[in-house]
């Protein structure tokens, strides 16, 4: 641990769901702006060593840092807010402090001692806390608890937080507890009480909130702060209102109006670098806010009951619409119920179509009847990740005339493997960490659609795939008109696919949208974005 870095925790009670990376973002922000270097990292309490095996219905999407991390979605937020990258350090899980502590314990490094919770899972996880501050480039670093306090499987990581405390001493430490307090229609009335007992717990496990940050659908009247500091044992000016927001970006904003940061600040004995600035966020907020034109654009995917397995796709599109004052109506529709004799009418009114990442064959041949409609239909295209590998399906099914062309994730069996696992994936038994994970770079022929995008010929992407296009349909490819227009200079694999004759047909391997933060909108999905809009007006 740097001497000098501050340690802010944020838990939270009463419920789950209560924006917690929101806020550890928007805090983020608000010191990064007064000139100070941040870092955010997410503790989670489940078993999983990482969310990379979870299902995105029960977990959404799982974000992937340039390292290959596979994490929690929250780091996404944590990247797009503060337009730095992330790592594995910044996300870890109690499945991975139990591996390292199981680990140890069979290398016979505990030296005979009763391997314990207190002290070797704690200090496991406070080894965790401050690896990030070992770095020495953050003046803050913000450590997001993931559940609820109360929660039998944080404990540990509350009691990890009290003994920190020891070791880094009160005036770099500081705790911030996110809580709901509720409106009970009925009574007319905002009620104190949960955020009371969520507060009494944590200080049954020796833990003194010197921040509440509470959630809530109503202003907090004067004579409800007060009841909450007396009740909660805070400063009244430490009770801090988080009202509902139109977007997860007006968070900093409403934040810095409740003076989070300065009370944070205060606490931490900490004087601002420089005065907040944050006129490129407010003129992104500005652009967000007063669209003057709009388009439709279909999320085509399998997992659309849950949004937030899209959240990273979700959040490109708004940051890409905002500079040119284009507000995104997404639609997310389900592949399986597309079929061919009903898709006209279920994509008809849509100016541009994005088929989503995935796994699994549900739902395949909904999303090669929609890449069919999008490249006959001349609709802008982007089909990422699993999305490019159907547009290379279907254009080999459809074009090429190799009916029966698959993947072989989806038919091992296939005569036309033009998609297949990589050599190196063959032979892979285990199911975690274990895709092409993380950051690689691409090649951009010159004069491509991608190559107009990002300005350069040259970018590094991030993967999370086992399948790949397969080399030895390249020819008959190209020779029909798919241009494989970014190839991997390493291992000569297709990243970037597009077609000829068509207003914006693109394809990735990578998925762009990891990449895309508020300040640097992802040069895909602006191009995107802006094709959309020309091709509504030629049409
Ligand atoms: N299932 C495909 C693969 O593993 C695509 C993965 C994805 O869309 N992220 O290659």
């Amino acid at each position: 641990m740097a001497p000098s870095t501050k340690y802010i925790f944020i838990t939270g009670g009463v419920t789950s769901s209560l924006g917690k990376g929101i806020i550890a973002a928007s805090l983020a922000k608000l010191l990064q702006a007064k000139g100070f270097s941040v870092a955010i990292q997410k503790f989670d309490p489940y078993l999983n060593i990482d969310p990379g095996t979870l299902n995105p219905y029960e977990h959404g999407e799982c974000y992937v840092t340039e390292d290959g991390a596979e994490t929690d979605l929250d780091l996404g937020h944590y990247e797009r807010f503060l337009n730095t990258t992330t790592s594995q350090l910044n996300n870890v899980t109690t499945g991975r402090i139990y591996n390292n502590v199981i680990t140890k314990e069979r290398r016979g490094e505990y030296l005979g001692k009763t391997v314990q919770v207190i002290p070797h899972i704690t200090d496991e996880i406070k080894r965790n806390f401050f690896k990030l501050g070992e770095e020495e480039k953050y003046d803050v670093i913000i450590t997001e608890i993931g559940g609820c306090v109360g929660d039998i499987e944080s404990l540990p990581f509350i009691e990890a937080v009290r003994q920190a405390k020891w070791d880094i001493g009160s005036n770099n430490f500081l705790v911030i507890h996110l809580t709901l307090i509720p409106y009970l229609a009925a009574a007319k009335e905002l009620k104190t009480k949960p955020t009371q007992h969520s507060v009494k717990q944590l200080l049954e496990a020796g833990i003194q909130p010197d921040i509440l940050v509470c959630r809530s659908e109503h202003h907090l009247p004067l004579e409800v702060k007060k009841k909450l500091a007396l009740f909660c044992n805070v400063e009244f000016n430490c009770v801090i209102e988080a009202m509902d927001a139109d977007t997860i970006y007006d968070v900093p904003l409403l934040m810095k109006k409740e003076k989070l940061d300065e009370r944070v600040l205060s606490k931490l004995k900490l004087s601002s670098k420089n005065n907040t600035e944050l006129e490129q966020w407010k003129d992104f907020l500005g652009r967000l806010k007063n669209p003057t034109q709009e388009i439709n654009v279909g999320l085509v995917g399998k997992y659309v009951s849950l949004p937030d397995a899209y959240k990273s796709i979700i959040e490109s599109f708004i940051h890409a619409g905002a500079p040119s004052e284009c507000k995104v109506n997404l639609n997310l529709i389900s592949s399986e119920e597309l079929h061919p004799e009903s898709i006209n009418k279920k994509l008809e009114d849509l100016d541009g179509i994005l088929v989503a990442p995935g796994f699994g064959e549900r739902g395949l041949e909904g999303k090669i009847e929609t890449v069919k409609f999008a490249r006959e239909n001349k609709i802008p295209f982007f089909g990422i990740c699993l999305g490019m590998q159907v547009a290379v399906i279907e254009f080999a099914r459809n074009v090429i005339g190799l009916e029966k062309a698959n993947s072989t994730e989806m038919d091992i069996n296939t005569p036309h493997p033009v998609i297949d696992l990589m050599e190196e994936q063959k032979n892979i038994v285990q199911m975690g960490g274990t895709m092409r994970l993380g950051s690689y770079p691409c090649e951009i022929k010159k004069g491509s659609k991608a190559a107009q995008a990002y300005g350069k010929t040259k970018n590094m992407e991030r993967h999370r795939h086992r399948y790949e296009f397969n080399n030895k349909y390249l020819e008959l490819f190209q020779e029909n008109g798919m241009i494989p227009s970014g190839i991997n200079p390493e291992s000569g694999l297709v990243e970037i696919i597009e077609l000829k004759n068509h207003p914006w047909f693109v394809g990735t391997q990578f998925h762009p949208e990891y990449k895309s933060t508020v300040l640097n909108p992802h040069p895909l999905f602006v191009k995107f974005i802006e094709a959309i809009i020309e091709n509504k007006k030629n049409k």
